[in-house]
């Protein structure tokens, strides 16, 4: 038995579930936020006037009066050690996109050989990781490597368990010594502070001068894949590049479509249970798992919450169900495009923005009044996400994504809104200027007339939209599933925010402060917003083709690979409208590029290396031994004067030496001499993809003919549906 049958033995042989979880006696929905130094364990442990100062933090985004720190430091420690911990971590987002920590123990020794526990305020509040390998893209010279991370008070401290002991995790920014972000949690924060400022413009004008703080939400839809970690420890390929580089389709794919909503298997069910109990005691509200399209495809969703906590939240969820899946004997593929072929996996981000006085800003609500604010902050998304729909795209270009984006996938690399029937026949009607619609009797008056009713029913979505509206949300589906929310969300709140400054500052100057100016002046910006940006609406396929035409003669962008998609984070808009809101200064958004550049490279170079040495060392031998029993067998057959048929020794020699032309032509290209960054990547994409294909097809060809007992990489058919 080669080592690819004793794993699918071994898989068959497994007992069902094999770690229980005790549920009966503690319901897993009281252990919610368990592990988390929430505000009402603050509210608890602090001395009033210390709590009320850390809450206006928390709700203004305010800065921290660093003399409280120490009070605040010593509850937490005392807490953590409480619940078993012995070392606290700084937990920063570094942009390689990862989740990165430090550990520390509390121990402090005191001269007389006895130890203490210590944890002060300004521990709590800076660390100093070495992080001189994180890349910073040149904000950083080697010899000043030393970065330094920054509690963020919006989001709180956690443990996390091991079950040899526990670790109080602070949340934490991370920056140059020169006050450069680093990371992808600082942008975050300075875009949900534009956002607010413009959106408080919006509002003032509708009489709302509360002051609640705009905060834009975030409710991640994660898909992922598991694959049984028998099988994935024979796949050097997605062990080290997430993602199969070789595989033949299974005689069962996702036509059936039986796998989308069916029964979960028990091993995968207990697994999401286990994973579901950890995030609930770290305070992540999970609601919603289900299959997903392709067979061994799953999703989990939760409540949307503000953008800051989501985006450490979708941190952690991707961790855990990492984590967990190993405990389970699986592993967990996180990657855009684990199996080709089959379905990818994207992660849909809901998003919208909210204050505490009114709830949800785009929801239409149920006045005239309600609806015409509800219009305006609509238009203004409209205008961002045409305006800016070349940094939407770059927000989400991956080397894994443009297996989707690029590829006839959902959804397509073209940015597009989707606004449903009922909410694209009222911005027609606008347009018009009140003319009568088909849709609707009668002439809308903005501020007058009630919206029609907009559908909230999940039936009525556009699936192939990279940007939809939902009801009371936008959903942003371009998101790959490996991603951090993090570059989203800021390009999302930055935009939005420019958006607003510029309806807001138009309809100031039309009403001066007259109220009763109000519904003339918005009905005119919203005729003008959808005049010159309604291009970005659609409603129809965006798989067709005709779509590919139409988009073109609007003049929407089709930027299919990442080295075509990344240049729009330097342009000149881009880097003027980041810079005014005081989100990302021009180095820190050169510095971003650069990273995302060099990663892309280092992705397609490390694929490409994963691909020769596979079919040098996997394929290529497996081929040669079945090579050999033929030839062997047609020798002998020859001998006794039997006759035979050479078709298939033929088939597989002209295949080995595809195989072996492929691998030296890779091989060759990989030693390029380019060193312009921008130029070898769009390399990458032009000529290194193609090659590791030309390998590749040569390689499934042969799974396909040689005998089953000699192949050594777990096939898509084992590594889909054995759960
Ligand atoms: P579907 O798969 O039908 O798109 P799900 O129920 O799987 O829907 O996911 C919807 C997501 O949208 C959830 O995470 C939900 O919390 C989130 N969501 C709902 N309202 C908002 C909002 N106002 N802002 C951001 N996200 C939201
Ligand atoms: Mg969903």
């Amino acid at each position: 038995m080669n080592g690819r049958a004793k794993a699918v033995a071994a898989i068959n042989q497994r007992k069902p579930v094999e770690t229980t979880l005790n549920y009966k006696d503690t319901y897993s929905i009281d252990r919610f936020g368990a592990n988390v130094f929430s505000m009402t364990v603050m509210q608890k442990r602090l001395p009033k006037d210390i709590f009320k100062s850390l809450k206006k933090t928390v709700d203004n985004f305010t800065r921290l009066d660093s003399d409280i720190a120490n009070v605040v430091a010593n509850a937490m420690k005392d807490w953590a050690i409480e619940k078993g911990a012995t070392h606290y971590a700084h937990v920063f987002f570094p942009l390689t996109g990862a989740t990165a920590e430090k550990h520390d123990s509390f121990l402090v020794p005191d001269l007389s050989g006895n130890a203490i526990a210590e944890f002060s305020g300004k521990t709590l509040i800076q660390g100093e990781p070495d992080a001189s390998s994180f890349p910073s893209g040149g904000l950083r010279a080697t010899f000043e490597a030393r970065g330094y991370t920054a509690w963020d008070v919006t989001s709180p401290a956690y443990i996390m368990e091991n079950p040899n002991g526990a670790t109080l995790c602070i949340p934490t920014a991370f920056l140059s010594w020169t006050g450069e972000a680093l990371d992808k949690k600082t942008p975050i924060l300075r875009s949900m502070q534009a956002l607010n400022t413009q959106a408080q413009r919006i509002l003032k004008l509708f009489g709302d001068n509360s002051n609640k703080m705009v905060s834009s939400t975030c409710g991640a839809e994660q898909e992922y894949f598991l694959v049984d970690k028998l099988l994935y420890g024979l796949r050097p390929d997605i062990m080290t590049t997430g993602r199969s580089l070789f595989g033949a389709p299974s005689p069962k794919g996702q036509e059936f479509e039986d796998h989308y909503f069916g029964a979960i298997p028990d091993r995968v069910i207990a697994y999401m249970f286990e994973v579901e109990r950890e995030l609930y005691e770290l305070g992540i509200p999970v609601k919603t798992r289900h299959n997903e399209v392709a067979p061994g495809q799953f999703e989990i969703a939760p409540v949307f919450e503000t953008s800051n906590l989501a985006t450490d939240h979708q941190q952690l969820t991707m961790v855990t169900l990492k984590k967990i899946a190993k405990k389970y004997g699986m592993e967990c593929l996180l990657h855009e495009k684990p199996f080709a072929g089959v379905n990818g996996s994207g992660k849909h981000v809901n998003y919208s923005f909210g204050n505490a006085s009114q709830g949800n800003l785009l929801d239409p609500g149920d006045t005239p009044h309600e609806n015409a604010q509800f219009l305006v902050f609509c238009a203004a998304v409209i205008r961002g996400v045409h305006k800016y729909s070349k940094l939407l795209r770059a927000v989400v270009a991956t080397a894994g994504n443009d297996h989707r984006l690029g590829a006839n996938e959902a959804p397509p690399a073209i940015i597009s809104i989707f606004l449903g029937d009922q909410l694209a026949d009222v911005f027609e009607q606008i347009k018009k200027g009140g003319a009568k619609s088909s849709k609707q009797a009668g002439i809308l008056h903005v501020g007058v007339d009630a919206l029609p009713p907009l559908p909230k029913d999940a039936g009525d979505r556009n699936r192939t939209s990279p940007f939809a509206f939902t009801g009371n949300r936008f959903e942003f589906r371009a998101v790959g599933a490996d991603m951090s929310v993090s570059g989203p969300l800021v390009a999302m709140n930055t935009i939005f925010a420019e958006s607003m400054d510029y309806m807001a500052t138009e309809l100031e100057k039309a009403t001066k402060g007259d109220p009763a100016k109000l519904n003339d002046a918005v009905q005119k910006l919203l005729k003008k917003v959808i005049e010159d940006h309604g291009a970005v609406i659609f409603n129809g396929d965006g798989y067709s083709d005709e779509w590919h035409k139409e988009a073109e003669k609007r003049g929407l962008p089709n930027l299919k690979t990442t080295p075509e998609a990344l240049p729009a984070l330097i342009d000149q808009d881009v880097l003027d409208l980041f810079a005014k809101y005081n989100v990302l200064s021009n180095v820190e958004l050169h510095s971003r590029y650069d990273i995302y550049i060099d990663q892309y490279i280092l992705k397609m170079t490390l694929e490409a290396k994963t691909v020769i040495e596979m079919a040098d060392t996997i394929i290529y031998p497996a081929a040669l031994r079945y090579q050999n029993e033929l030839a062997t067998t047609f020798l002998k057959l020859k001998e006794l004067g039997v006759p035979y048929d050479d078709s298939l020794l033929k088939e597989i020699s002209a295949l080995v030496k595809n195989l072996k032309d492929g691998v030296a032509n890779l091989s060759k290209l990989m030693n390029g001499k380019e060193t312009d960054h921008l130029k070898k990547a769009k390399a990458c994409a032009a000529k290194l993809a193609p090659a590791m294909k030309a390998v590749r097809d040569a390689a499934d060809k042969l799974e396909a003919i040689v005998s089953d007992d000699i192949w050594p990489l777990p096939t898509y058919q084992e590594m889909l549906f054995l759960k």
